[in-house]
């Protein structure tokens, strides 16, 4: 049997709002499925090699469920617009360019060693239209050792002619191809992918409604995340009273829906969240790059919505989760202070769970490091931090969130592998 042992100052996320710590602690697992942390190394593992990290910080690696890999390219250009335009000039001539599967393997390649490198080991991701281009992605995680869902694009209206579209015909047969492709992958597995309703017919958005349920499939979209894109999909479905029933129409709103943003949701979309188990995704950068607004992350995880954080790149203009977690906590105050001072912020504790447990539980993963679930952690090194005085290990990971030392991450495990070691 496989036995890790890592030694460290061993820090989880076990609820909202709790750290569990452990100072010169041990986090074990067998075959890469974690067996516990413990305080002193347990009798039976006596002799096994451990691996010591000293003083280091032993960590929950990061789950990073929306964000856009065909829009790496323009990570940090071009937020100068509003959603719906930035889409035009944007994002969607960016995309068009992964027609071209030599340029999606190198841009791809690249995107998986950056995940990986930055401690996201678990993710939700949308690629483009492109069948051929999401295969490689999906290939290129895999063998970087990212774990989680990719889905391949599907938008058959309102996209960019002659640069970037499908037809509802296209969309339908390139996605059941593009399922049978990917059928031999192991850790990456697809998600359906409408875009968002304005980018698919009804008779799209049936086709992958029932094909969710035929195959068991999971789907993620966009959600109420700016008011011009609400007031069209009033204009689309006029028989739905708000966006999120345009989606459950079609049966792609359950406990294995993903919704990005949801920036706008009153309390009745909310409540309509909680109840179908639906996972909305903070995605905090992007809503303040492209003006979108500020989500009400407080007010969901008070009413029962589960949340999770993702980078949104390129809306976002950070890949690394510690920037996204800073960026979660940065908005819960600006949203506090638009409610008049009567809703809560997000604490460190809080927002690191999100972008941690949050994430891990909508891969059926308990929170914390708990026995029984895949080993995904970081080892991250804080000594090139200024040391005036000591610092409590809940401290020194607060610190870390705001102030991310690029090359601090030392080794990252996913789903029981390591799949980096700084060099
Ligand atoms: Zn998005």
């Amino acid at each position: 049997m496989a036995v890790t042992i890592l030694k460290g100052t061993v820090v989880s996320a076990p609820a909202l709002g709790k750290l569990s710590i452990w100072e010169n602690g041990y986090l074990i697992a067998e075959n890469g499925v974690i067996t516990g942390v413990f305080p002193t190394l347990p009798e039976q593992y006596a002799g096994a090699p451990v691996e010591d990290f000293g003083d280091a910080l032993i960590l929950q690696s990061f789950a990073d469920l929306h964000l856009h890999a065909p829009q790496y390219p323009m990570l940090g250009m071009g937020m100068d617009l509003p959603l719906l335009d930035w889409l035009n000039a944007y994002a969607f001539p960016t995309e068009a360019r992964f027609a071209d599967p030599d340029y999606a393997r190198a841009v791809y390649g690249q995107l998986a060693r950056e995940l990986v490198e930055n401690g996201t080991t678990r993710v939700c991701m949308f690629s483009s239209l492109h069948r051929e281009a999401t295969l490689i992605l999906m290939e290129e995680l895999e063998k970087a050792g990212v774990t989680g869902y990719v889905g391949k694009v599907n938008m058959d209206r309102n996209s960019l002619p002659g640069v970037l579209e499908e037809t509802t015909e296209d969309s339908m047969r390139e996605t059941l191809r593009w399922l049978d492709e990917c059928q031999d992958l192991r850790y990456i597995k697809p998600i359906l992918t409408p875009r968002f309703t304005p980018s698919c017919t009804n008779e799209l958005m049936a086709f992958l409604g029932k094909l969710s349920a035929e195959r068991d499939l999971p789907v993620q979209s966009h959600l109420s995340e700016n008011t011009s894109e609400i007031e069209w999909v009033r204009q689309l479905h006029p028989d739905c009273q708000q966006y999120w029933e345009t989606y459950a129409k079609y049966g792609l709103w359950n406990s294995r829906t993903i919704m990005a943003h949801c920036v706008w949701s009153d309390q009745r979309e909310r409540q309509a969240m909680a109840e179908a188990g639906v996972t909305m995704v903070h995605c905090a950068d992007s809503n303040q790059n492209l003006c979108s607004g500020v989500a009400p992350v407080r007010t969901m995880l008070k009413e029962g919505v589960r949340v999770a954080l993702g980078s949104d790149i390129a809306g976002g203009d950070h890949l690394s989760m510690f920037d996204v977690t800073a960026a979660a906590l940065r908005a819960s105050k600006a949203r506090r202070i638009l409610d008049g001072w009567e809703t809560d912020l997000l604490t460190v504790p809080e927002a690191w769970y999100l972008a941690t447990s949050g994430g891990a539980a909508y891969f059926g993963e308990q929170p914390g490091f708990a026995p029984g679930d895949p080993l995904h952690a970081i080892v991250l090194d804080d000594s090139a931090l200024p040391q005036p005085h000591p610092l409590t290990p809940a401290e020194r990971l607060e610190r870390c969130v705001y102030r991310r030392q690029s090359g601090a991450i030392r080794a990252v495990w996913s789903a029981g592998r390591k799949v980096y070691t700084a060099e």
